[in-house]
């Protein structure tokens, strides 16, 4: 029987058993479809994507860079300019209002695309079975018929049939709208239920939030519930951020100072110096053009992608973009301790057993190393005890991790704690088929952070248990001198840094198939092992950088406290006496609060504690970025300032709740990410630094013109000319600018502190007031020497971009020396910009078209030459100041 369903009608493969389900996918449930096999579905049924959330169209996206008020005054300017028969300006800037919604639209076509790719990087992935092996696939390769393991945090990638199930909850919110996880089981169930009661189907987008489970797959793609009804996936890029909204409202506000700027000036001109309508009028639009920083917002979008970029290759993924600026004021970064700031590679290195420890030779995944007894020789042929194998057993039964050899080399799949276990079975002399074939595994209950143990059930009612020592020994029967002694031990070994986890097994009556927490108690406790997981070499320097940049770095950790605290010396953490997750649940919001300031390292630690920590710190003010890996860590990681998730070991459920994501899982990674947040924040800064006083200095001069009676130095036409030449040029060039020397060497930006700080005024207030006197000095001695109206004018639009261009090189640092920096720091971009920009004014200059469209003339080398030399004294004189800032010692501004 073939399942026939009309294309619309709800599949009914919640009613079917297990075995009609596998019939009807033809797939043997033992080894999980051929690759060839799974090639041809594939080709057959299309990839298993879903359609992406649509953007909106693209006219209307090009139409809204209209809806601006800086625009809707330039337009107010171009009618006004067309009401005055000047067709030329009218159409100038109309045109500029045009290139520069293409500007902004094609910049934002492009930070769009820079986004989308870099969150396709975050592709999820699915276990699957195929030709008898157990492997990891992009989950779009999924097709009808493949069984898929799920486990807590996955999210389910295709619409499944569940074949096995382990107090396995899911959350469907995405789908039914119910926030509360579903149970889930494997058996069939009545036709007629509803979709959210199939407890026996797990539905693509959903999320795995406990247990385990595994399904054969039913549908791809739009073929799932979720295709179906036609939610669609993956956010729309929003470019929008708290940055850009700031930005925008400053825009509102210049334009509101313009009008009213204009509108006295009018007054002014018309009463004060009886002047014409026809000149107030061009003055006034004039004054509004030249104010108007149009490329500013496409440059900070342009600015904040391209930062985006360049964290994606050095390995750090930003799925939110207001996550670009609020790294570079960070404060605290919580990391976990597990593979971010250790290696993850653990070697088992000492077996405790009641009467003597036993140290481990070897390092590594290859199971060579001999075992000798702590405190003395182990004679030549001296057999190992009973009660290591035993431990040895216990450590390769309980166990979920495979060993794999690959050209040579050992290689793990699974969880490195187990894999460390496995090897040390192995150097004890066990071989991993012959015990699992002895004692064939029936149930089990899955490692969890929060349990911190794992259990297994064996066949002739072997029970096995690993875990936490405190929870192991808890569930074993012992004295209390006994307790005490092992207390003693594990401090001791934990204090070298060592993971310490007990191992303990019993013997139950009767066969039993189900394994449940409360089958674990009066056990046997058969001795502990300590294992070693170095720090990350590049983690203790990217600490060190961040203590340097003012940052303080905590380590939350599900481990000992006594492993904690010799790990956080090792990494060079500064209050590294710990805080237990049993102490910060005796303490009240406040005194956490008052302990978060003094301390750095947390120890057995959950997920609950994580969200507690956060809020601590939050209410001390601080800016607080904090990993997590796990599915119960996504609350955590939605409150923190920055949710930062592990890519690699990682949770669906923790990527989807995080605004970054680390493809490499490494401490160092975050350092970078926030070294390259302050890059993005100082070069928008530079960018407003750069744009404004080309502005302010273009509606200086106008205003100075007016008030004094003269003739205009630049027409509404040119100004437009410059803006545009010096946004799209030299601006862009700020994108791509290096860090500043030291970026890593002060304390974060204090949070909220205004995008424009005093100093960053001044410096746009004197550069300002320096455009205005070279513009006025150029005009005026143009047209002292007898040139005409034109040609001084032609003087004074070169003037000012080149003026410009002398600054640029000014503002490539705030207040370091501009030429303090070669070769390798350089900004090849900001040379090409400044060569085009040297270009269009040759061409703006002599060429015959631009002649007639902006009434521009040739100029002598007498003109080139003083304007050459303004731009070097301009140039100079911003150094000049510079140097009075560095003497003040002030390095940022
Ligand atoms: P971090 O939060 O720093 O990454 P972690 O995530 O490694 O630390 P957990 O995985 O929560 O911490 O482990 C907590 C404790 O649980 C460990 O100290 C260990 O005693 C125990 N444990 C870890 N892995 C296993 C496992 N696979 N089986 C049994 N017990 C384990």
């Amino acid at each position: 029987m073939r399942h026939h369903d009309p294309p619309h009608a709800p599949p009914t493969w919640h009613t079917l058993s297990k075995q009609q389900v596998l019939q009807q996918l033809t797939v043997d449930p033992t080894q999980g479809l051929t690759e060839a096999e799974a090639a041809s579905r594939l080709h057959q049924q299309g990839a298993n994507t879903l359609p992406r959330a649509k953007a909106r169209p693209a006219w209307l996206r090009l139409l809204l860079h209209f809806h601006n008020p800086l625009i809707y005054v330039l337009l107010a300017a171009a009618v006004l300019t067309l009401l005055l028969r000047d067709f030329v300006d009218a159409g100038v800037i109309l045109a500029v209002i045009l290139i520069n919604a293409l500007i902004g639209y094609t910049q934002e076509g492009k930070a769009e695309q820079a986004l989308a790719a870099v969150s396709a990087m975050l592709a999820s992935e699915a276990t699957v079975l195929r030709q008898g092996g157990k492997r990891k696939i992009p989950a779009s390769q999924l097709v009808p018929g493949d069984l898929v393991w799920l486990e807590s945090g996955d999210k389910v990638p295709a619409d499944l049939r569940l074949l096995r199930t382990h107090q396995l909850h899911i959350s469907e919110a995405a789908l039914t709208g119910e926030s509360l996880p579903v149970s889930k089981q494997s058996e069939p169930l009545a036709a007629h239920l509803p979709l959210a009661e199939r407890s026996n189907m797990a539905y693509s987008g959903t999320l795995v939030s406990r247990g385990q489970g595994m399904g054969v797959v039913v549908a791809t793609a739009s073929q799932t519930e979720i295709g179906r009804i036609g939610i669609m996936v993956g956010e729309v890029v929003a470019l929008s951020t708290p940055l850009t909204r700031r930005l925008d409202h400053f825009a509102r506000l210049i334009t509101l100072v313009i009008l009213l700027v204009g509108a006295l000036v009018f007054v002014y001109g018309y009463w004060v110096r009886g002047m014409s309508v026809d000149i107030l009028f061009q003055a006034v639009v004039g004054l509004a053009v030249a104010a108007i920083p149009e490329g500013l917002p496409a440059i900070v979008t342009i600015v904040l992608a391209i930062g985006t970029r360049i964290m994606a290759g050095k390995q750090a993924i930003v799925r939110r973009l207001p996550a670009v600026e609020s790294l570079g004021s960070v404060t605290i970064i919580c990391s976990d301790k597990t593979g971010t700031l250790t290696c993850n590679e653990m070697t088992v290195v000492r077996a405790m057993l009641w009467e003597e420890t036993w140290r481990v030779a070897g390092v590594g995944y290859t199971p060579v190393g001999a075992l000798s007894p702590l405190t003395r020789e182990r004679e030549v042929g001296e057999p190992l005890p009973a009660a290591i194998t035993a431990l040895a057993q216990c450590a390769l039964l309980c166990n979920d991790a495979h060993l794999l050899a690959h050209e040579g080399e050992w290689q793990l799949a699974g969880d490195p704690t187990e894999g460390a276990l496995l090897v040390f079975a192995l150097k004890a002399g066990l071989t991993v088929e012959h015990d699992q074939q002895a004692h064939p595994s029936v149930d089990l209950i899955p490692f969890e952070s929060e349990h911190q143990y794992m259990a297994t059930l064996h066949q002739g009612g072997l029970l096995l248990l690993k875990g936490a020592p405190e929870r192991v020994m808890a569930l074993c029967q012992m004295s209390q001198q006994q307790h005490a002694q092992w207390q003693v031990r594990i401090e001791q070994a934990a204090s070298q840094g060592e993971r310490v986890l007990a191992l303990a097994a019993a013997q139950l009556d009767g066969a039993s198939c189900q394994l449940t927490p409360d089958m674990l108690q009066g056990m046997t406790l058969l001795g502990m092992v300590g294992m070693v997981d170095p720090p990350r070499e590049d983690a203790v320097h990217a600490i060190a950088e961040c203590q340097r940049a003012g940052i303080r770095v905590k380590m939350i950790t599900g481990d000992h406290g006594a492993t904690a605290e010799a790990i956080g010396r090792q990494l060079g953490l500064l209050a590294c006496t710990p805080t237990t997750g049993g102490e910060m649940d005796t303490l009240d919001p406040a005194a956490l609060a008052e302990r978060v300031r003094h301390c750095d390292v947390y120890a057995r630690a959950s997920p609950e504690h994580k969200l507690r920590l956060i809020m601590a710190m939050q209410a001390n003010g601080e800016l607080v970025a904090m990993t997590g890996d796990g599915v119960n860590d996504a609350p955590a990681l939605k409150m923190a300032d920055i949710g930062v998730a592990m890519g690699h070991k990682g949770t669906d459920a923790a990527r989807e709740a995080s605004d970054l994501v680390l493809t490499d899982d490494h401490f160092a990674t975050i350092a970078r990410a926030v070294r390259e947040g302050r890059v993005v924040f100082d070069n928008i800064k530079k960018s407003l630094l750069f744009i404004l006083p080309t502005n302010g200095g273009q509606a200086g001069v106008l205003l100075l013109a007016i008030l004094a009676g003269v003739a205009m130095p630049i027409t509404a036409a040119q100004i437009l000319w410059i803006n545009m030449v010096t946004a799209v040029t030299l601006a862009l060039a700020f994108a791509f600018e290096p860090a500043e020397p030291g970026v890593m060497d002060h304390p974060p930006r204090p949070a909220g502190q205004s995008l424009i700080t005093p100093i960053l005024a001044a410096r746009i207030a004197f550069v300002t007031l320096l455009m205005i006197a070279v513009t006025f000095a150029v005009f005026e001695w143009e047209l002292a020497r007898g040139s005409s109206l034109e040609q001084a004018r032609t003087a004074a639009v070169n003037m000012l971009a080149l003026g410009e261009l002398a600054y640029l090189f000014n503002v490539r640092n705030f207040t370091a020396p501009a030429w303090g920096r070669g070769g390798r720091r350089g900004n090849p971009v900001a040379i090409w910009v400044c060569l085009i920009l040297v270009m269009l004014q040759l061409l703006f200059t002599y060429l015959p078209l631009m002649q007639q469209v902006f009434h521009s003339e040739g100029l002598d080398v007498t003109s080139w030459g003083l304007i050459l030399l303004f731009s070097v004294l301009i140039f100079l004189l911003v150094e000049c100041e510079k140097a009075c800032w560095r003497w003040r010692q002030v390095t940022r501004i």
